[in-house]
């Protein structure tokens, strides 16, 4: 692949995974920015080692602090399908974990579960390439359970708890409530409600979202 097209592919992804500034978040009171998660894998450093022979590049700094977009990709080959040019997120993590839409996992033909991250505990494997390197994994694959990133500070405002799940309000073209939304929360999260394509079109989303928190009663 040539430097310029890398670069647009790069440009794609990330303009995929909108930004939403703190300014912006701010001025909508009770409304959580959305940003849509695209497939992508977070690989620890062996498998990384065996794929690209060095160390993860730095793209850019993704919304949570400290994540960020790699110039690096890798191929998925499922039983039923292969799904190329899969976005590589840093830095490394203790253990690989492929995050995918529904309908990616079907066309991979993989019965991905819906799991929190990090919670890859007998989910289905998968093989990645890149390159001339590949890595079976034995486990791995999910399905990212929806959630929202707060502050401590956010959670005290919104009234809510870390894992406590709730309710939101989608104001879409195609208005929705997503039940069992995560809250998670940390002192390094910044506000934003993640979700996945498949998500998203359900309900319509625009490429500026929001959603409300709605009373749990
Ligand atoms: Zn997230």
């Amino acid at each position: 692949m040539d430097q310029s097209s890398l670069e647009d592919i790069i440009k794609k992804v990330m303009g995929q995974m909108a930004e939403v500034t703190p300014e912006e978040s701010a001025s909508r009171d009770d409304s959580i920015p959305v940003e849509l998660s695209g497939r992508h894998a977070h690989l620890c450093e062996a498998d990384i080692e065996a794929l690209f022979g060095g160390p993860l590049t730095h793209v850019k700094e993704l919304s949570q602090p400290g994540q960020y977009l790699c110039k690096e990709r890798v191929r998925l080959i499922g039983p039923s399908g292969v799904i190329d040019n899969v976005a590589v997120l840093g830095p490394a993590r203790s253990r690989s974990q492929i995050e995918l839409s529904l309908t990616d996992a079907r066309i991979l033909g993989v019965k991905a579960p819906v799991r929190q991250s990090g919670d890859v505990t007998g989910t289905p494997g998968i093989i990645l390439t890149a390159g001339t390197g590949l890595v079976g994994l034995e486990e791995g694959v999910i399905v990212a359970a929806r959630h929202i990133h707060m502050s401590p500070a956010d959670a005290v405002a919104f009234g809510v708890c870390d894992n406590q799940r709730v309710p939101v309000y989608m104001d879409g073209e195609r208005p929705a409530v997503f039940k069992d939304v995560i809250v998670r929360v940390h002192e390094n999260f910044r506000l934003a409600m993640h979700i996945d394509f498949d998500e998203a079109n359900s309900c319509g989303l625009g490429r500026k979202a929001y959603g409300t928190i709605m009373s749990a009663t």
